[in-house]
């Protein structure tokens, strides 16, 4: 919802100072599909701000299902279109958001990344996408008539569509919003922002002060081979990323996680696994996550099992921090990198 909208819109029809935030609570518990349902307000203001205002800026269009993973193609008001997953296989209820529709990066494993940069998303648009999914639960768990507590998002990952240090503003009004005790008040640990590898963006995360998770998408600590798969390594080198790295460790004293996904005659021989260990070398706060490559059509082949496994035992007899991340999703082309926008989700 457009917050600031909402004061002028209640400031047009003459209203009290406390309705402003008796609506903001009701919207941060998702569990209003619209104004008229929120029954504590009078019922002539309902219908003027159902008739003013969107309680969402993000309408459902269509959603798949598997056994863990549910993923969204959201359409805003502009018409462009956006994807959004929720995962269930861990102890909290996880959310994948975009921050971008589209993205500019263009990473040649990536799904979004072929699609461009349509536009930035706004700090609402990104809280949305976890009040989308709040509110699936709440009308599920309704119609299911459950005993159980009511099941809500307990965890948000920005790693959808979008770089999100280059919608810089709107990302973080968004997290202060996620954050906030008056907001969706998710603790900073349960909260995590992937980047691509923008150095100086991660230096300004550093100084936030926060106590967000950061991850960032390494893939390759071979410099030729980096920049040949994320053009991004051509605008920060692998010695810039790791000396911006290196500053976030000393600053905040919290680990990275660096995402590692293995692709077929890239970035799986022996070679690699040395380039890596230095990359990660003696920083006891930089820690690596291998994954399976998610295929996307056109695009590289996931390491084989055998390679993978290969890899695996290497890193552990050279006791490198790391652990090997589970990928679900694929099935509904909703695992990482493969958000896209398709005709048919
Ligand atoms: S991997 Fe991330 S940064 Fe790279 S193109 Fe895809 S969405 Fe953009």
């Amino acid at each position: 919802m457009d917050i600031n909208l909402l004061q002028k819109t209640l400031d047009d029809f003459n209203q009290p100072k406390f309705r402003f935030n008796q609506i903001l609570k009701n919207y941060f518990k998702g569990i209003f599909g619209s104004f008229d349902s929120m029954t504590d307000l009078p019922k002539q203001l309902r219908e003027y701000l159902d008739k003013n205002l969107s309680l969402y800026s993000v309408k459902q269009n269509k959603v798949v299902s598997d056994q863990y993973t549910q993923k969204a193609l959201l359409e805003l008001k502009d018409g462009q279109k956006i994807e959004t997953v929720l995962m269930d296989y861990d102890d909290w209820l996880t959310v994948c958001v975009s921050s971008q529709v589209g993205c500019p990066m263009n990473c040649s494993f990536c799904a979004t990344g072929k699609m461009g940069l349509k536009r930035n998303l706004t700090a609402e648009e990104i809280v949305d996408q976890v009040l989308f999914w709040n509110n699936v639960l709440f009308k599920r768990h309704c119609e299911e008539q459950s005993d159980e507590a009511i099941p809500y998002v307990g965890r948000v990952v920005v790693m959808g569509m979008g770089e999100p240090f280059l919608n810089w503003d709107n990302l973080i009004e968004a997290l202060q919003i996620i954050n906030s005790p008056e907001g969706l008040n998710l603790g900073a640990r349960k909260i995590s922002v992937s980047t691509s590898g923008i150095a100086d963006k991660i230096i300004d995360f550093a100084n936030l002060d926060t106590q967000i998770n950061l991850a960032v998408s390494l893939h390759s600590a071979n410099q030729k081979t980096r920049e040949s798969i994320m053009p991004v390594a051509k605008m920060f080198s692998l010695d810039e990323l790791k000396k911006a790295c290196e500053i976030y460790t000393q600053k905040t004293n919290r680990q990275i996680f660096f995402e590692y996904a293995l692709m077929k005659g890239i970035n799986d021989s022996p070679k690699d696994i040395d380039l890596v260990s230095e990359f990660i070398g003696s920083n006891k706060l930089f820690y690596l996550n291998l994954i399976p490559l998610n295929p996307v059509k056109d695009g590289m082949e996931p390491s084989s099992e055998q390679k993978f496994k290969e890899f695996e035992s290497e890193l552990t007899r050279r006791r490198m921090p790391f652990s090997v991340r589970r990928s679900f999703g694929q099935e509904l082309n909703a695992a990482c990198g493969q958000l896209v926008i398709q005709n048919n989700i």
